[in-house]
C-alpha cells in the first residue's frame, strides 16, 4: 500500500527547497548553459524525492501518485527542465520496480533513489515519437549477448545516464499479430564503443539534456532484458496513465510560475499613473488563468487519486495531459502579454515558462493523440 506523504508538507518543503538553494537567477544560469547542475539531482536524491514512489526495500519512500504529482507542480514551477528529466527518471524507476527482476531492481533502484545514478528512457526515434510500434531499432540475441543497431531520439540525460531503458524490435511480428508484439525493454549501459551520445539543442526545456544516441552494434548481457521478451510495448502500457498525470500536474507547474509572475508583474508595473493590474484587460486574462489552472490541477489530482485506488482512468488521464497543456499555453501566452518587453528580455523568466510549455502539447504523448483517445472512448471510430 503505497504512503499518502501531507501534499502542504511536501509542497512547503519544496518551495522552500528551491527559494533557499537554487532562486531563480541560479535556475537561469542552468537554463542559458543548457544543463542541470550535478548537485542539483544529487540534492533531490538527497531529499528522497527521486526515490518517492520507488518500494521502501529499494531505497524509496513508496509514496501515492498524487504525492508525486503534488511534488511535480512544485519542481515545474521552479524549473521545467528538471521536471522533465526527473518526470522521465520517475517513469524508468516504476517499469524496474514494475516488470524488473530481483537481480535487476537491487542494481539500479537503490542508485537511482539516490541521486547517485542516472537513468534515461529511449523511445523516440527520428522516424517518430508518436507512432512509437513503427520504432526502426533492433536488438539480435547473438550468444550471451543483445546486439543493438538503431537510434533513439530527444533521449533525457542520455549523456549523464548510466544506461538507457530502450524499446527495440526483438522479434517480427506475425502477420496475424499486432505490431506491439516482438518490441522488448532492454537495459543498455553507456560508456561502450557501439554507442555515441550527443546533445540535441532546444528552444525550450534546454536543460532537459536532451540527446541522440546512435547503437551501432552496441552490446548489452542477456540478462538485461527488462520484462517479458516481446512483451515490451504491454509493460509501458501500465505506466502509461502515471506519466500523462506527471505531465500534467507539470503543465499545472508551468501555468503557475506564469500566474504568479504576471500577478507580481501587474501590481507594481505602471501606466497612466495606475498599476497594470488595475486595468480589466490585465485582470481577466490572469483570473481566467487562475481558474483554468484550479480546474486542470483537479483533474490531474482526480486521475492521480484514481490510480492511487488501483483503477486505470485512461481517458481521465488523456484529458488531464490535454487540459493542462493547453492551459499551460495559454498561461504563458498571457503571462509574456503583461509583461510585454520585459518579457522578451533574455533575463525574463517568463519568456523560459513561454518556451518550456511548448513541450507540453506534444510530449510524451501529444495533444492531437490525446483527443485521438478521448473521442474514441466517446464511441468514435479510431482515427489513426
Ligand atoms: C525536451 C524533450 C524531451 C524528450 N524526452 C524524451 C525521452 O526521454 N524519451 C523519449 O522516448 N522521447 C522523448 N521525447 C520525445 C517526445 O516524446 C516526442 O517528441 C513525442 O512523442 C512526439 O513525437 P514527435 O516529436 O516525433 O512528433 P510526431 O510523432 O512526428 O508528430 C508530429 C505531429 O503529428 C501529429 N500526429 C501524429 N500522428 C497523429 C494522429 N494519428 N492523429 C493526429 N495527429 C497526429 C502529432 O500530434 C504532432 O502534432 C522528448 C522530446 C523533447 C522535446
Amino acid at each position: 500500500m503505497a504512503t499518502r506523504i501531507e501534499a502542504a508538507a511536501l509542497q512547503r518543503t519544496a518551495r522552500e527547497f528551491f527559494r533557499r538553494d537554487y532562486p531563480p537567477p541560479r535556475i537561469r544560469a542552468m537554463d542559458e548553459a543548457g544543463e542541470i547542475e550535478p548537485t542539483l539531482w544529487q540534492d533531490l536524491g538527497r531529499l528522497g524525492w527521486l526515490g518517492l514512489t520507488i518500494p521502501s526495500a529499494y531505497g524509496g519512500s513508496e509514496a501515492d501518485t498524487r504525492s508525486a504529482t503534488i511534488l511535480m507542480e512544485e519542481i515545474a514551477r521552479a524549473f521545467g527542465s528538471l521536471a522533465v528529466a526527473y518526470a522521465l527518471g520517475a517513469m524508468v524507476a516504476r517499469l524496474l520496480a514494475d516488470v524488473g527482476h530481483e537481480e535487476q531492481r537491487a542494481a539500479w533502484l537503490p542508485a537511482f533513489a539516490a541521486g547517485s545514478t542516472i537513468l534515461a528512457f529511449g523511445i523516440s526515434e527520428p522516424s517518430g515519437g508518436t507512432d512509437a510500434l513503427a520504432l526502426q531499432t533492433r536488438a539480435q540475441l547473438v550468444g550471451e549477448q543483445w546486439v543493438i543497431r538503431g537510434q533513439k531520439l530527444w533521449t533525457t540525460m542520455a549523456h549523464r545516464a548510466a544506461a538507457i531503458i530502450l524499446l527495440a524490435r526483438t522479434d517480427e511480428p506475425d502477420p496475424s499479430e499486432r505490431r506491439a508484439r516482438g518490441l522488448s525493454l532492454l537495459i543498455v549501459p553507456t560508456g561502450q564503443p557501439g554507442l555515441t551520445i550527443s546533445r540535441v539543442h532546444l528552444a525550450g526545456m534546454r536543460a532537459a539534456g536532451t540527446c541522440l544516441c546512435l547503437f551501432d552494434d552496441a552490446t548489452a548481457p542477456a540478462t538485461a532484458l527488462l520484462g517479458q521478451r516481446g512483451r515490451g510495448f504491454h509493460a509501458l502500457l501500465g505506466t502509461l496513465n502515471v506519466e500523462r498525470a506527471l505531465a500534467g500536474a507539470l503543465s499545472v507547474g508551468l501555468a503557475r510560475a506564469a500566474l504568479e509572475d504576471a500577478v507580481a508583474y501587474a501590481r507594481t508595473r505602471l501606466a497612466f499613473g495606475r498599476p497594470i493590474g488595475a486595468f480589466q484587460a490585465i485582470q481577466h486574462p490572469l483570473a481566467e488563468t487562475a481558474a483554468e489552472l484550479e480546474a486542470a490541477r483537479l483533474l490531474v489530482h482526480q486521475v492521480a487519486e484514481a490510480l492511487d485506488r488501483g483503477e486505470q482512468p485512461t481517458t481521465q488521464a488523456a484529458m488531464a495531459k490535454l487540459f493542462a497543456a493547453e492551459v499551460a499555453i495559454r498561461a504563458t501566452d498571457r503571462g509574456m502579454r503583461v509583461l510585454a518587453a520585459h518579457g522578451l528580455a533574455i533575463e525574463s523568466d517568463m519568456q523560459r515558462y513561454f518556451r518550456d510549455a511548448r513541450l507540453q502539447v506534444f510530449s510524451p504523448v501529444s495533444n492531437e493523440m490525446a483527443r485521438n483517445l478521448i473521442g474514441e472512448a466517446l464511441g468514435l471510430p479510431r482515427s489513426y
